[in-house]
Formats: structure tokens, C-alpha cells, sequence
């Protein structure tokens, strides 16, 4: 059988209130019977509060709500986030008065509260997974949904495979990505051809190492994969190559599994706001013009199903390239949008596919729209003499 998921559009039919995505928002809590499943729960919810100035996060008056269906229904609620976020959390608006619960540091005030799992992959032995999600004992996923400069994009999974893990483990997760050879300095022992590598790329994404002449290294974040380098390296020195790129993709499914290991399968659900979807994710502390038409607000227990379908509600839009930094460059105009601008080798599906292979849920969803737009009928102008 399909997994639900439920959809509430941006879009409104009238001037009114309950057309609005908070209201939506609201059905969504109740398609989900959040109420009824909460009773006596240590509930966490996990979102990101932003840094520094960043405004395009989810607007407390969504985080409240959520936080009142729980409360409703007798469970406890609080908000976990990694720690440097909720450090100036009150900064962005979030604070206990506005959303009605405490904010808590995920893994305490110094990254030092965790539980090991043992599951090696590739550089990575162990994921330290951050106490406050551990001791939870029913987990709200509440994701705003952006572009991502290491996948492509970010949303559900981006949401728990980082945000639920200790500082040490979200940067393994990021070195991951170099544990597969793609610079081969046998190859290549020229300093000035070295040099002009380095200069080839507009993005400065891939660099001499400083402290290891002859090396180079590759920020995958900054790549989009436009190929300028490999025109300049001799053969076989440099290879830009998916198995590096979707590396962050599949740390990213296994960190999730380890999370969602911990919580019975009842007493899990995703909610995915997508709208302000900004190029790039809001770990970076500002908030860029959006890059995509705001879409809406999703709902389910199923975070394949969910993540699917907030990719293919935005799959055929076009990007609002005026709307993008000028630094940054569309790719190719194939692909998904957040494919077009982060690269062909940043597929936003791929974390969906390795989260299947891990059991995590199903790509087969029924969505179901919770207040479809009424139809306007406009009545006939009349004519109006100019007597
Ligand atoms: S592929 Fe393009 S973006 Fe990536 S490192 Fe090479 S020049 Fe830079």
C-alpha cells in the first residue's frame, strides 16, 4: 500500500485565513493524528533554528503549532537543534515564550552528550549520535526544504543525518567524501600546471593542499561539475567522479537510519516546508532571494515517500535564475532544478534511494491534497456606459 503523504498548496483560493499554510499546517497535525499519538511522549522536534542572520527558516508561528498539537495531546515537547544554532536561537525569533516549549543543544551546550553506534563506512567508524534525540521517545521531523551545495538539496533527510549527530561526526560525514582517491599526483608533477588547475576553476573549488605541496584538494560544495579543471590536467591526474559526491548522499542515509534505529516506527513523522527555498542551505547564516516558487506543506511517517514527494512537486518548475547570487552559475538546464544549479553529479534522489536499500520507508506515496483549490468563477463584466 502507498504511504501517505499529506499536501497542503501555498496557493489560496480566497483572501482568507484558512487557506493559508499555518491553517494547513494544522489539517496536516490532524491527517497525521498527532494528538491521539502523544500521550505521556518525551516528543523532540527537531528543526533548524538558522544562524546568525538568517530569517528563511521555519517562522515560529508554524513551530508553535506543532508544539500545541503536542501539548494537546498530553505529550512533552521540546526543540533540539546543534548547538552553535540554538546559541543564538532567540536572535531569529525562536525563543520559549514565542514557541511554547524549551530549545534545547541536541548533544548539550559542548557537543558532548552522544551515544556511539559502531557502523563502519568508508573514513567513518563511529556515529555519535546526539543524547537529547537518544532520549526522546517520539521524534517530529520538521524540515524547511532549500537547495544544499554538498547534495543537491536539503530537506528530511538533511534535516535528522546532520542535525541529530555530534559536531565530530557531522564533520567525518563531510570528509567522507575524500576517502575515494580523485587526485593522482604521479600524474601530474608540474608546480605551474598545478597552478593553472587551480586557476581553471571560477569557484576556487578545487585548491593546492597548504600543507601538502603537490596535492590537491576538492571542495565538493563549491563544484558544480562544469569540467574547466579536467581541460587542464593532464590525463589521469584529476578525475570529478560521482562516487565522491555520492558519498554525502549515502552518509547521509546511514546517519538516518541510525536515528530512526532509535524510535519506534509509530512514533516517528516528517512535516516539510517548502517555501523561501534559497540556493543554498541555512547552515550558512543568511538568507539568499528564493530560487524556486514557494510550493507548500507536506506531511508523513514515511521520510521516502515525503522527501519524493516535495522532489517531485518541484522537479518540473523552472529556477529563478535572476533570483540567484552572481557568483553562482546554472549548470545545464537538465535535471532536477536543484540538479541544474548544484550540479548533474548532486541528484537530490539519491539520499531517497540509499535510504530504501536501508529500509527506511517507500518510494511508492499517495498524496493527498488536504484543502484542494476551489474552482473561481467569475462573474461576466457588465458593461458600463461612459454616459
Ligand atoms: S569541475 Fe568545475 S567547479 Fe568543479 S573543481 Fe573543476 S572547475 Fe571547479
Amino acid at each position: 500500500m502507498p504511504s501517505k503523504v499529506y499536501f497542503g498548496t501555498a496557493r489560496q483560493s480566497h483572501l482568507e485565513a484558512k487557506e493559508t499554510l499555518p491553517a494547513k499546517l494544522d489539517l496536516i497535525l490532524e491527517n497525521l493524528q498527532i494528538r491521539q499519538r502523544v500521550k505521556d511522549e518525551m516528543v523532540v522536534i527537531k528543526m533548524h533554528t538558522g544562524n546568525n542572520i538568517g530569517y528563511s527558516t521555519i517562522h515560529p508561528v508554524f513551530v508553535r503549532r506543532v508544539v500545541q498539537a503536542v501539548k494537546d495531546g498530553g505529550g512533552k515537547p521540546f526543540i533540539a537543534d546543534v548547538n552553535w544554532d540554538v546559541a543564538g536561537a532567540e536572535t531569529r525569533g525562536y525563543t520559549q515564550e514565542t514557541i511554547g516549549c524549551p530549545i534545547y543543544p541536541a548533544a548539550g551546550p559542548d557537543e558532548k552528550y552522544f551515544y556511539e553506534y559502531e557502523k563502519p563506512y568508508k573514513s567513518i567508524q563511529k556515529w555519535k549520535l546526539a543524547g537529547m534525540i537518544h532520549d526522546a521517545t517520539f521524534l517530529i521531523n520538521f524540515s524547511h526544504v532549500k537547495g544544499h551545495p554538498s547534495c543537491g538539496f536539503g530537506a528530511a533527510f538533511k534535516n535528522l543525518a546532520l542535525g541529530c549527530m555530534a559536531g565530530e561526526t557531522r564533520g567525518d560525514m563531510h570528509r567522507a567524501t575524500h576517502f575515494d582517491q580523485y587526485w593522482f599526483p604521479e600524474k601530474c608533477t608540474d608546480p605551474e600546471t598545478i597552478k593553472k588547475i587551480a586557476a581553471s576553476c571560477p569557484f576556487e573549488a578545487i585548491v593546492e593542499d597548504k600543507k601538502q605541496p603537490g596535492q590537491m584538494h576538492l571542495h565538493m560544495e563549491q563544484c558544480n561539475q562544469c569540467g574547466r579543471c579536467l581541460k587542464v590536467a593532464p590525463p589521469g591526474s584529476l578525475k570529478i567522479d560521482a562516487s565522491n559526491f555520492n558519498t554525502f548522499q549515502e552518509a547521509c542515509a546511514i546517519s538516518t537510519s541510525i536515528t530512526l534505529s532509535t524510535f519506534d516506527p509509530k512514533k516517528v513523522t516528517h512535516l516539510s516546508l517548502a517555501t523561501q527555498m534559497t540556493p543554498v542551505c541555512d547552515c550558512f547564516g543568511f538568507t539568499s532571494l528564493p530560487i524556486l516558487p514557494d510550493v507548500g506543506i507536506f506531511g508523513s511517517d514515511d521520510i521516502i515517500a515525503i522527501e519524493r514527494a516535495v522532489l517531485d512537486a518541484t522537479a518540473g518548475m523552472c529556477l529563478i535564475e535572476e533570483n540567484l547570487p552572481l557568483v553562482m552559475e546554472v549548470h545545464s538546464h537538465s535535471g532536477h532544478p536543484f540538479q541544474q544549479l548544484h550540479g548533474p553529479l548532486k541528484d537530490p534522489y539519491l539520499v531517497t534511494e540509499y535510504g530504501e536499500k536501508l529500509g527506511l520507508g517507500s518510494r511508492d506515496y499517495e498524496l493527498v491534497d488536504i484543502l484542494p483549490l476551489e474552482k473561481v468563477e467569475r462573474s461576466a463584466l457588465q458593461y458600463i456606459s461612459s454616459k
